[in-house]
């Protein structure tokens, strides 16, 4: 089985060189920002067609002999600037197909391509030409720089991106690697429900809560925000602010990264197939403000949870366990997550009252008392053995299972799965 791996590690610089690194970002931004408005121009005209990825790349010299200062970036990367773009568009399309025969379920965004700003989209890719050694890596034109290692690279590197953050500069190391086929595995295997007040809560009990350290960040965040809109836009100490709150936002993202990858790896690690929610986690965000036609109810009330969910991190949590599990040989299992809080777990009754609040479930026909999150946990993992054993019991043959034909079947929507917060 080959493996696609990510590897990031801090550069170490010198001098002179965050100024090299800048200039190739520069070069790179500017070719990603003309072919884009090569090709936004016909996008808009109905009858003309995109440029092919070849086209545009025959344009480069062209565009060189116009900006010389392109010259000092290497050929390599401006060309791949190029395919990235193409490669922007093609998802675009693809995204843009979905939504159209409507089957996309992650939001009706199909992300079309953006222009790069300074400073925010510092970044350029070497396909090929680079070398690594120790802790050293070579990047062509640029010359040999050192990073910091913090691990071992395992696998052929395939290619490595230089990217700008706040006041670091990073590399990205992709790889290919070969790994044993895993054998495939369905046990232990449990039912997952996502929520707010706990981050998730499995079918046998155990729970986690959700990273709080963030919530005090949050604060930090706001207060920091609120010194900065106190200053002179621009001025030495408007940006030293600025700086601050720059850096509240990149720790607040990576111990939200952090997080996710810790509890998704434990996860991988004690379990062979997880049964989880489909949530349509985009378009949750999407349904409070409502639609002109149906103004959102509740609005302040879901904005708020869904802030929460979007901290968390739910669907790239989900992204992660997914392939965690699919490399051990198990497997991540969606299923359509009607009912699933509002049903009794022990006898199947089911009723907006058996939900008391949003931690606790008692219901009214059996008397079953217990934390809600477990409860729903429990419902996931039912629903999900069930769509196993009506699949044939075959481990990867499926994706989502739904909710099958002994319970209700509704028309789709979510706006009411929301349970309002407590
Ligand atoms: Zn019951």
């Amino acid at each position: 089985m080959l493996i696609r791996k990510g590897y990031k590690f801090r550069l170490k610089l010198k001098a002179d060189d965050a100024r090299k690194l800048r200039q190739f970002a520069g070069c790179c931004r500017f070719v990603w920002n003309r072919a884009l408005a090569v090709q936004d121009e016909l996008f808009r005209d109905e009858k003309a067609k995109l440029l092919t990825r070849t086209e545009l790349i025959n344009r480069l010299p062209e565009w060189k002999r116009e900006h010389p200062f392109l010259a000092d970036a290497q050929s390599q990367i401006l060309q791949q600037t190029l395919k990235d773009l193409d490669l922007a568009y093609r998802a675009f399309f693809r995204r843009l197909r979905k939504i159209r025969a409507g089957d996309y379920s992650e939001g009706d965004d199909p992300g079309y391509p953006r222009f790069k700003k300074k400073y925010l989209h510092d970044s350029f890719r070497f396909p090929q030409g680079f070398r690594i050694e120790y802790r050293h890596i070579f990047l062509p034109k640029l010359g040999w720089f050192r990073f910091y290692k913090s691990r071992e690279i395992q696998g052929t590197p395939k290619n490595v991106t230089v990217t700008r953050d706040g006041p670091h500069w990073y590399v990205s190391v992709q790889v290919e690697q070969e790994i044993p086929d895993p054998v495939p595995a369905r046990e232990p295997s449990a039912g997952m429900d996502l929520g707010v007040s706990r981050f998730l809560t499995l079918s046998d009990g155990s729970c986690a809560e959700p990273l709080n350290a963030l919530l005090g960040l949050e604060d930090k965040l706001a207060r920091e925000q609120r010194k900065l809109s106190r200053k002179v836009r621009f001025s030495a100490n408007w940006r030293k602010q600025k700086a601050r709150v720059n850096r509240v936002h990149r720790k607040i993202r990576d111990s939200r990264r952090d997080f996710l990858h810790k509890t998704s790896m434990a996860l991988a690690r004690s379990y062979a197939v997880l049964y989880a929610e489909d949530l349509n986690i985009r378009g949750m965000s999407a349904s409070a403000r409502g639609t002109t036609d149906n103004p959102g109810q509740n609005v302040r009330a879901k904005a708020g949870l869904n802030k929460a969910v979007l901290d968390q991190g739910w669907s790239e949590f989900l992204r992660q366990l997914d392939y965690k599990l699919s490399r051990r040989g198990g497997e991540l299992v969606r299923v359509s997550p009607r009912d699933t809080s509002q049903s009794c777990s022990r006898c199947g009754h089911v009723s907006k009252s058996n939900r008391r609040s949003q931690s606790r479930f008692k219901c009214t026909a059996c008397g079953l008392e217990m934390h809600a999150d477990h409860n729903a946990a429990l419902n996931i993992a039912t629903l999900g053995q069930r769509g196993r054993n009506a699949c044939g019991d075959e481990p990867g043959t499926h994706g989502t299972v739904s909710a099958g034909s002994s319970m209700k079947q509704e028309p789709p929507g979510n706006g009411d799965k929301v349970p309002a917060p407590a």
